[in-house]
């Protein structure tokens, strides 16, 4: 009887049926195992290829014992946003770590990488400004653009010579403009061309603000990004990373100059109004940090194998787009072929998810491989085995 009141909502079974006919309704998982490079998904073993715990830290138990100390010394919830009183020692202690990785004055930690993205952009930009936004940066970004209501200038994919002449044709226009970019695309695993995008913003007087959300821990020398590892130290002025990937946590973090960081704790609207997460969240975050210094040999195994699966994948016929990291697409054009990919390996034991619009662009449907640092060389092998087969 009850149900009777949903009738003003039957637009939306409506529409789930339109998104069922053109192979774009999404479903949920379920996994029964811990996050690692076998997982059970519903009720299934399967090889996972579908994750983004990089450096396969998810479910490592120094992160698990460094969360049950300081739960035990500090309780469980923070109780309050950090402005009130949810700021802990533990946070404090991680975002001075954090600003010590990333080589700046500070860091901000956010409750995701989400909220960082779309609580900066907001509060660097509003009316008046402009905001040049690169067409495949992730959603969050492009989020945080529309919320500043400053105007948004979309750039095709990498294109900073675009870039460069809708900079230097809206000159005067704006009284501040901000240039946003992933610095490793999600889904294409390509890196944008960062040293350019550095020297148009000093050239235009822009800011320069890079998500570094698939690279923290991953990529560069200390695991600081792909702005390391092309050796763009000079002219980002706003760093954004996050800790649910690589890292093995959740949580997102800002890190620039002092005076940035104030401003955020003033204006990013996710970060005053939303409860700090819990000091021992930080905790983990802190043990993860220690790896990622203590064990450089994890991100060089992990891309040093995704270099090889790339170039076997691409010997084999796969179109693995710009990928130069251990985001390897195999993109396959339309959304049913990706499911059905992705069916077909969950067959024989294989866990990649197929990735589809608006994810990414019409036309651009793939089956989204990551590797992470816990598959070891038989797992690969039993993936591009199995992906030979379905191509012959
Ligand atoms: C995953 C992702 C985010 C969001 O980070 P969360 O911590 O998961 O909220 C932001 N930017 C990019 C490029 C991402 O891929």
């Amino acid at each position: 009887m009850e149900y009777t009141t949903n009738r003003p909502l039957a637009w939306i079974d409506a529409e789930l049926d339109t998104l069922d006919r053109q192979g774009l309704r999404r479903r949920l998982l379920t996994r029964s195992s811990v996050q690692a490079a076998r997982v059970t998904i519903d009720g299934r073993e399967l090889l996972n290829f579908g994750s983004n715990d990089y450096l396969g830290l998810a479910a490592d138990p120094r992160l698990g014992s460094a969360v049950a100390n300081a739960v035990a010394k500090e309780g469980w919830g923070s109780g309050a946003s950090p402005l009130i009183s949810g700021h802990a020692s533990l946070h404090a202690e991680l975002e001075r770590r954090l600003a010590e990785l990333e080589g700046t004055e500070a860091a901000l930690l956010f409750p995701s990488g989400f909220a960082a993205n779309v609580g900066t952009i907001a509060a660097l930009v509003g009316q008046g400004d402009a905001v040049f936004t690169d067409r495949k940066n992730h959603a969050s970004l492009l989020d945080g653009c529309r919320l500043s209501r400053a105007d948004v200038r979309v750039y095709p994919h990498g294109d900073w010579q675009r870039l460069d002449d809708l900079l230097a044709r809206t000159g005067h226009r704006h009284r501040r403009r901000l240039i946003v970019t992933d610095s490793l695309f999600s889904m294409d695993g390509d890196l944008a061309p960062l040293a350019e995008l550095a020297q148009l913003a000093a050239r235009h007087e822009a800011m320069l603000m890079i998500d570094e959300a698939h690279a923290t821990g991953v990529f560069g020398a200390s695991g600081r990004g792909v702005a390391e590892h092309l050796g763009v130290h000079d002219g980002v002025h706003v760093r954004v990373g996050t800790l649910s990937k690589a890292l093995g946590c959740i949580g997102g973090f800002v890190a620039g100059s002092r005076s940035l960081i104030e401003w955020l704790v003033n204006r990013a609207r996710p970060y005053v109004f939303s409860t700090a997460a819990p000091a021992a969240m930080a905790a983990a975050a802190l043990a993860a940090l220690d790896i990622v210094a203590r064990e450089p040999e994890r991100r060089r195994t992990l891309l040093a194998q995704a270099e090889t699966l790339r170039n076997e994948l691409a010997a084999d016929g796969w179109n693995v787009g710009r990928s130069a990291s251990q985001i390897v697409p195999l993109i396959v054009g339309e959304p049913v072929w990706a499911v059905e990919l992705s069916a077909r390996l969950r067959d024989r034991g294989i866990f990649a998810p197929a990735i589809r619009p608006p994810t990414v662009p019409d036309g651009e449907a793939c089956l989204r491989i990551s590797l992470t640092a816990g598959h070891a060389p038989e797992m690969i092998a039993a993936l591009r085995f199995a992906l030979r087969e379905l191509k012959s």
